[in-house]
């Protein structure tokens, strides 16, 4: 709850108007600094528990694209994930709406694939996820492989289950700002079971 209001700038510890000592009040900051405090502050909640043991452990965004619950896959591709070390620790199958499915791209509303790119995440249930272990930003975008499967390594599981580039099977966060908040759009904290 906090993290998801602290992701989305509508609850920052000074974003508020403040009391000057002597009773008058000081004008609120600015909604683009409260936004950026918000998600700095949501992204270290959301990793604090890890970091509490390792600075290394960190917490990122997982996506079962439709391609692979449609086929079958959600268990072939959880494999590959554990057998990289990560932890799934929060799951769960959901349709994306429309509109859900324009906000977490809307990084790519400009591109010419972007309308195909939403048409396919919601054509099935997706699996969201939360996986939890060292460097799992950078280990679990190793694990899925290039966007473009013809790109993608050996083993990875766009090389070995990925349909084209429009249906490569996963999605992970690629930094941790855009994991707190991706975290955050999906699962409250007390769905994250570490
Ligand atoms: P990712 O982080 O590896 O998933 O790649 P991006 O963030 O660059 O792109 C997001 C998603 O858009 C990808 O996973 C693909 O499903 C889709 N996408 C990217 N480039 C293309 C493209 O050229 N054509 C189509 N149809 N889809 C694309």
């Amino acid at each position: 709850m906090i993290p998801a209001l602290l992701a989305h700038g509508r609850a920052t510890p000074t974003c508020g108007r403040r009391k000057k000592e002597g009773g008058s009040s000081i004008p609120p900051y600015s909604p683009t600094l409260c936004t950026a405090a918000g998600a700095a502050i949501s992204a270290f909640l959301i990793q604090t528990p890890a970091r509490l043991f390792d600075m290394a452990i960190e917490r990122t965004f997982s996506i079962l694209k439709p391609d692979a619950t449609r086929r079958n896959l959600t268990g072939a591709v959880n494999a590959k994930i554990e057998q990289a070390g990560l932890r799934i620790v929060a799951q769960k199958r959901v349709r994306m709406t429309r509109d859900q499915a324009e906000t977490f791209y809307s990084v790519h509303s400009a591109r010419p694939f972007f309308g195909e790119l939403v048409d396919s995440m919601i054509a099935g249930p997706v699996v969201v996820q939360v996986l939890e272990g060292e460097n799992a930003i950078k280990t679990y975008r190793d694990v899925m492989g290039a966007t473009n499967p013809a790109n993608a390594d050996a083993g990875t599981i766009r090389k070995e289950f990925a349909v084209s580039v429009g249906e490569n099977t996963v999605h992970g966060s690629d930094a941790p700002e855009t994991a707190a908040i991706e975290i955050a759009q999906w699962f409250a904290g007390n769905e994250i079971v570490g």
